[in-house]
């Protein structure tokens, strides 16, 4: 069923969904349902299972010239995809990115993905590729998530990249963007980053999930945005504790997000790693309560393997 469909049928009860990583390369599946097992008695209707594109490697042959290798450390995105279907009945949903990929990879995935019943997908244009300091496209491939969504928006109305194809059966997905309520980092303002979001709906995106967040204010804005501007498709919360001291600098160096102060000094005052957690944990179960209390379509939580602790909140919540 489509994520959208879930939403519309829940009545305006708020849905729980998960986000899982592939493991890296050499690691089990067991890895993921380690993960979701403990997970599934909450019934998530579906589960994200995340994308990473290739990482190079220079690796050093025996003329001594230097190679660059491509390998890619977290893959089986589709396959694990597929796996959780079966395993737990519930639906999921691939990221898929537009970095690393030809259009042509891009379709023969997506064509992959409909042969295996797989109808939701989130459209993602990925980060640029380890010492590359901005974004480069593939050669032949799409170069921002709104090329995309359009592209599964002409399969979903039957047409693919080869022309010769005429009448080509229709697919039926359903399209998830991301979204940033404190601005992607590349964006100059938060108001040109949302005129992009923006087309990536008019194009056909169904339902956005927003980058994590740590002050539910943003969160509101971004939605009040939304409305404003005519774009009336569900927004997700996407939604992750801080567990550990050092994710007080990392998180917004990686993410390009602020935190809070009061969280920022309830953190610094802990006085061990176990603090730590429960002053983040307790952050993530109060933004979840307040979420719920105003009736958003689902909270997404960004699972990072750690079972026990997003399992400790959603207990909380409901
Ligand atoms: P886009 O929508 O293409 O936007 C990228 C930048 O370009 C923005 O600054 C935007 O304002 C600008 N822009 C967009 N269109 C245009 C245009 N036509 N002209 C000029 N500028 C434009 N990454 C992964 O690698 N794998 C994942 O599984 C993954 N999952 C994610 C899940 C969520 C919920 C979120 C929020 C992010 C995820 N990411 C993932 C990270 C994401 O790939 C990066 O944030 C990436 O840098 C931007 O992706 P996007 O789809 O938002 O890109």
């Amino acid at each position: 069923m489509k994520v959208t469909e879930y939403f519309a049928r829940a009545n305006g009860k708020t849905l729980i969904s998960f986000e899982v990583l592939p493991p890296l390369k050499g690691g089990s599946m067991q890895t993921i349902f380690k993960t979701l097992d403990p997970l599934m008695e909450f019934k998530p209707p579906f589960i994200d299972v995340t994308y990473h594109r290739e990482e190079f490697v220079y690796k050093k042959r025996t003329s001594g010239y230097y190679e660059k290798i491509a390998i890619r450390k977290r893959p089986g995105t589709v396959g694990i995809c597929a796996a959780i279907m079966h395993r737990y009945g519930v639906d999921a949903v691939p990221h898929l990115i537009c970095g690393g990929f030809s259009k042509e990879d891009t379709e023969n995935a997506l064509i992959d993905l409909n042969f295996l019943n797989i109808n939701n997908v989130l459209a993602l244009r990925g980060d640029a590729a380890k010492f590359e300091d901005k974004f480069i496209p593939h050669v032949e491939g799409h170069h921002y998530a709104l090329d995309l969504v359009k592209h599964l928006t002409d399969m979903n109305q039957g047409k693919y990249l080869d022309t010769n194809i005429s009448n080509g059966a229709t697919t039926d997905f359903c399209i998830g963007i991301a979204g940033y309520p404190e601005k992607h980092f590349e964006a100059p303002s938060l108001l040109a980053d949302f005129a992009h979001t923006k087309a990536k709906v008019a194009a056909g995106a169904n339902y956005i999930v927003t980058q994590m967040f740590f002050n539910n204010q943003k969160y509101f804005d971004y939605v009040d945005l939304c409305r404003k501007e005519g774009v009336t498709v569900p927004v997700v919360p996407g939604l992750k504790p801080i567990t550990k001291r050092y994710q007080l600098n990392s998180i917004p160096r990686l993410f390009f997000i602020d935190l809070p102060d009061d969280l920022v000094r309830g953190i610094q005052n802990a006085k061990t790693d176990e603090a730590v957690k429960e002053v983040g944990v307790e952050w993530c179960i109060a933004q979840s309560k307040e979420l719920k209390a105003k009736g958003v379509p689902c909270l997404h939580y960004y699972t990072m393997g750690d079972a026990d602790t997003i399992k400790r909140i959603v207990e909380a919540v409901y």
